[in-house]
């Protein structure tokens, strides 16, 4: 069978920037890259005026654009009965461009996870998830081409960074999957998209202004957004902590998920090479600081790794650095490890993880495994299904 490191993905994925953090994660040949075409989701309501403006169209036509796209999920100018007929395709080519359609999807667990593969405007892949639970509908998405993070036990960071992608580009992600529970594709009949999480590829943080972009527009009552709370969003970073530092700034209630995967600097700076940069004490300083400005609890999330970061030391000084800060501020996320074919880094025994869990639980750390849909999907900080996705392409072409 094929492996990333042979198969041509013709994914547009170049070799990336890997080293770095923040501004600086990005790859050398990101500017060359070109941008993807400005869509609505991409304009501030006065860019929106003056396009529709030079259009010759009214400004009040552009809310209901807006509500279009926001309330009814519905890009399909042709379908717009308000819209004079002989300005359709115009407002189609000048708001709605095609920014991402699907390749390939998988479904799992009965239907109630739908994974799907999606094209960019340049023939980059990017991947999003859709899983339905008893009590909320969570879309995993992505904010970047592949990851500049590097880090050596996941599919996605040996891509590298191809680009960051546009808010547009990520809030369609959103419309998409919010269409889909409209129109009854998950089983069960119609139901809402509750939760997003940015899990998907790439380091959100490392896409401030795009991210912050989708986020607003994803927590804003339509017309203006989605209409989801922003406590139902969940960001998740590999701690770049510049950017942790101006979320708070941001006043807004979203959830912060921290992948640290060791407890100790030694070890971080192999699993994650981000942690030269910003080290744990660094990264628990800004997770706990936002738990203070939010009052949100912090998710640390935590890949299990056989003989590497799951025993019971680990689970030790874990427990003691996050009681360090306090009672009840985190909850910690071991997800048993979706291993890389060739990779010395592989799933926990079963009967390590139940220790993990339980030292945990005894030093009154809230802590709970994910289930195997979480693991499969959400992989190490959530972008190891890249792999998957591209060897299914390989065995269907
Ligand atoms: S584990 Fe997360 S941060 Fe690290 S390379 Fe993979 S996607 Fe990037």
């Amino acid at each position: 069978m094929a492996t990333l490191d042979t198969l041509d993905l013709g994914s547009g994925i170049t070799d990336g920037g890997t080293h770095g953090a923040f501004r600086d994660v990005l790859a050398k040949n990101h500017s060359r890259r070109g941008k993807a075409p400005l869509h609505l989701a991409d304009m501030s309501d006065d860019e929106r005026k003056n396009v529709a403006r030079e259009l010759g169209m009214p400004a009040f036509r552009v809310k209901q654009l807006a509500q279009h796209y926001f309330a009814h999920y519905n890009t399909d100018v042709a379908t717009y009965t308000d819209f004079p007929s002989n300005l359709r395709e115009t407002v189609q080519k000048s708001f709605f461009p095609t920014l991402i359609e699907p390749l390939l999807e998988q479904e799992a667990d009965n239907g109630e996870t739908i994974k799907t593969l999606w094209k960019l405007f340049d023939n980059s892949r990017i991947e999003s998830v859709l899983m339905k639970y008893p009590k909320r509908v969570t879309l995993c998405i992505s904010s970047q081409v592949g990851c500049g993070m590097d880090c050596p036990f996941c599919a996605t960071g040996r891509l590298g960074l191809t680009r960051n992608m546009s808010a547009g580009e990520i809030l369609e992600q959103v419309r998409i999957a919010a269409l889909q529970c409209e129109e009854g594709k998950l089983p069960g009949g119609p139901t809402r998209l509750s939760n997003i999480v940015f899990m998907g590829m790439g380091e959100a943080l490392g896409n401030y202004k795009a991210m912050m972009k989708a986020i607003r527009q994803i927590s804003t009552l339509p017309p203006e957004g989605f209409g989801i709370s922003a406590r139902n969003i969940t960001l998740s970073t590999v701690g770049v902590v510049p950017g942790i530092r101006k979320l708070i700034d941001e006043h807004i209630p979203i959830r912060l998920a921290v992948s640290l995967h060791a407890p100790s600097d030694d070890l971080r700076d192999e699993l994650v090479p981000m942690n030269k940069r910003f080290n744990t004490t660094q990264v628990l300083d800004a997770a706990h600081d936002y738990y203070a400005a939010t009052k949100r609890r912090v998710s640390i999330e935590y890949a299990l790794m056989k003989g590497i970061n799951d025993q019971a030391e680990h689970a030790r000084l874990l427990a003691k650095r996050l009681n360090h800060y306090g009672d009840d501020w985190v909850h910690v996320n071991p997800i048993p490890l979706n291993p890389i074919e060739g990779s010395r880094w592989t799933a926990s025994k079963p009967e390590d993880e139940a220790q993990f869990i339980e030292i945990l639980h005894n030093a009154g750390i809230s802590a709970t495994l994910r289930d195997t849909r979480g693991s499969d999907i959400d992989g190490a900080c959530g972008q190891l299904a890249a792999k998957e996705l591209a060897e299914d392409l390989v065995r269907r072409s």
